[in-house]
């Protein structure tokens, strides 16, 4: 059945393992993320085949999936925990990403054995953990009144929210908090990081990168980049044609807002071949889609159709073919979260 991802599991473990490689010479353990796959199992599988150790997730449901698949951990949970969470959780994670005082003894007052906290950092992506000029009173103060669980360390997040790259003013902000607080594990991610150890300004202090991106797609969406030394499609959906015609690449007449409440615009190239794809926004982003097929070009969708130019593309395609596409970040995103997407794993 069709639209369906294709995901190359034994090209994800090759990432890893190239991964696992470099980090390692410099002495970096490597949390491998699995939220972007909704924690499937085989993702968990591969990581740890390629001998990751924590396995993290956004997501408790994730993380309980991967546990009851019988694959170990430690389980890192990414995601700030919201503290209606906190009782579904106890049992499953080891490592906490915190940013609120009062989660932190929520947590500590949860827990019958050790749980390790790390205390995210905010550096300027603007997304979790307290800002860096107010972190060092904050951690320490929390670190005090901490009975079970434990302060472990300090961790950072840059590029998801505000798009910030890794620099070397923004790393010293993290290392300085990492020194004062006498920080054992020092965490950073996403895969946007792998630019600050490419560049040579990563910081020795830091021990940890969670990743996923990198592994799971072989790009960097922040550095706007595939990875040179990471393979990419390793995720590929495949769509059915249902319509094939010539038409105008203008519409026709005053036009409002598109399905979506957009203004699409449209270049006038004349007639041109379009095929419709039975596959759409509520299952992919069109924008992260990049079509197989050299020439063609993606166009437009709305909620459950995917225009795509196919004038330019050598094979005649016709009704019933199947187009493949890469996917980037926010297209594999969506599709994975789609149930109208079926998902094969392939070895
Ligand atoms: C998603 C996420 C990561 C992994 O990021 P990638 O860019 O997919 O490698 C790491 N840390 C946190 C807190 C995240 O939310």
């Amino acid at each position: 059945m069709f639209p369906r991802l294709v995901i190359d599991l034994s090209k994800i473990r090759r990432n890893t393992e190239k991964l696992l490689s470099i980090l390692s010479e410099k002495n970096i353990d490597l949390v491998g993320v699995t939220k972007l796959f909704m924690g499937n199992p085989k993702l968990a599988e591969a990581y740890k085949k390629a001998g990751v150790g924590i396995l993290a997730d956004s997501r408790f449901e994730n993380l309980r999936r991967i546990k009851e698949a019988g694959i170990e951990g430690p389980f890192m949970m990414i995601r700030i925990p919201p503290l209606s969470h906190i009782p579904k959780m106890m049992d499953l994670v080891d490592y906490f990403l915190v940013s609120e005082p009062e989660v932190c003894f929520k947590l500590d007052e949860s827990v019958d054995r050790p749980v390790k906290l790390i205390y995210m950092v905010d550096v300027g992506d603007l997304r979790e953990g307290v800002m860096y000029d107010k972190a060092v009173d904050e951690i320490l103060n929390v670190r005090k009144n901490l009975k079970k669980a434990a302060v472990v360390g300090v961790g950072t997040n840059v590029g998801c929210f505000g798009g910030v790259l890794p620099t070397k003013d923004n790393l010293k902000f993290l290392i300085d908090v990492a020194k004062e607080i006498e920080a054992e594990v020092v965490s950073v991610g996403g895969t946007v990081y792998l630019l600050a150890l490419e560049n040579g300004i990563l910081p020795s202090e830091i021990n940890q990168f969670r990743i996923g991106e990198a592994v799971l797609l072989g790009t960097d969406v922040t550095g706007n980049r595939d990875i040179p030394y990471l393979e990419q499609e390793t995720v590929i959906l495949e769509a059915e044609v249902i319509e094939v015609k010539w038409k105008p690449s203008k519409p026709i007449g005053p036009t409002g807002l598109d399905s979506m409440g957009r203004k699409p615009e449209f270049e006038d190239k004349g007639e041109r071949l379009r095929a419709i794809l039975a596959v759409g926004e509520q299952d992919i982003n069109p924008l992260g889609l990049k079509p197989l097929d050299e020439g063609a070009e993606v166009v437009h969708a709305s909620s459950d159709h995917l225009i795509v130019d196919i004038t330019e593309v050598e094979r005649p395609i016709k009704v019933g073919d199947i187009m493949r596409f890469r996917t980037n970040y926010s297209a594999t995103l969506r599709a994975v979260t789609s149930p109208y997407v079926e998902k094969v794993y392939i070895e």
